[in-house]
């Protein structure tokens, strides 16, 4: 009725209605009907291991073809799941298929780490861990195989909660990294009080680090300070083989950027990494 008041036709009416306010009343059913109907899928981006020169692994990076809005940006869509109470029900998604991406990666590259981003809002929750518990038991995965992504937030650290559960996750076995290191709050307050195996320098450094100085200091002091912690350290973002190069003199463990390979749909990811086994990446 306001749209006929304004002017518009039925059909324009429809077109802003289907692009406004009811997307985001009814996100909650596209959400769930995205992750039955392939809407929602993963894409996986490559982990190099410098040191044994290989793909190590995959980080699964979630993506959304909507049919009304095309390619929705996972940060945005993450916030409105959230938002709309369903990043519960993304995640546990999520993992059940990582999991079958990582079980048929295990026969092809031995040692395959899967890595998992979970939202800073579930971090906290009381049911995280029997969901997390019942996958792990019905899938029979072995927890060490997988890599759960935090990002650094006060809602995290600032919680006991989340604290503890995190620790609980570690001692199921899962690894913990710190993700976007770097770029967040409080990341020293971070280190010192969550655990954690693995830190993720955040690209924003990564990808200055051919041109500046200070870049260039703080990727390698960070990298020291995580060794010297006793994690590893994930570069991020890495773009050229000049990057790439320069981050295993400074001793990186594990590289990550579309230099390596950018995030791809299984079937073209599980391709990507049988080419890369023939030909190292870098030389
Ligand atoms: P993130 O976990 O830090 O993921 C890395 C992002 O950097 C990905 O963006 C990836 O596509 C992008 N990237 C990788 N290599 C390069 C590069 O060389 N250059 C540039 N410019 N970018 C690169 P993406 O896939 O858009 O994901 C954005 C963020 O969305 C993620 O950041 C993560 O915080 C969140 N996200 C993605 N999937 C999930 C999920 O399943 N659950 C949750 N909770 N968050 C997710
Ligand atoms: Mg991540
Ligand atoms: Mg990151
Ligand atoms: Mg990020």
């Amino acid at each position: 009725n306001e749209a006929l008041k304004a002017g518009r036709t039925i059909e324009q009416f429809e077109a802003s209605r289907l692009a406004d306010a009811p997307w985001e009343l009814s996100l909650l059913a596209r959400i769930d009907e995205g992750m039955k109907n392939g809407d929602i899928w993963l894409a996986y981006q490559p982990q190099w291991d410098y040191r044994g020169a290989r793909v190590c692994g995959a980080e699964a990076l979630v993506r959304w073809n909507d049919p009304v809005r095309g390619p929705i940006r996972p940060d945005a869509f993450i916030v409105q799941a959230e938002k709309a109470g369903r990043i519960d029900a993304l995640t546990y998604w999520v993992f059940e298929e990582a999991i079958t991406a990582a079980q048929a990666m295990a026969g092809i590259l031995p040692g395959f780490q899967m890595s998992i981003n979970l939202s800073a809002q579930l971090v906290d929750k009381p049911s995280l861990l029997s969901s997390i518990s019942e996958i792990v038991r019905r899938r029979g995965i072995d927890c060490r195989e997988f890599t759960i992504e935090v990002t650094e937030t006060a809602a995290v650290y600032n919680r006991p909660a989340a604290v503890q559960n995190l620790q609980q996750l570690r001692a199921m076995g899962f690894r913990l990294a710190i993700d976007d290191f770097g770029t967040g709050e409080s990341s020293l307050l971070y280190l010192a009080e969550l655990p954690s195996d693995e830190l993720k320098i955040d690209q924003h450094f990564v990808s200055r680090i051919l041109t500046g100085e200070r870049e260039r200091e703080i990727v390698k002091s960070t990298i020291s300070l995580a060794h010297a912690l006793k994690q590893s350290v994930v570069a991020e973002g890495i773009e050229d083989q000049a990057t790439f190069e320069l981050l295993s003199r400074m001793g990186c463990d594990t590289g990550q950027g579309f230099f390596i390979g950018r995030p791809e749909g299984f079937e073209q990811f599980r391709q990507s990494c049988l080419a890369m086994r023939l030909s190292k990446v870098g030389s």
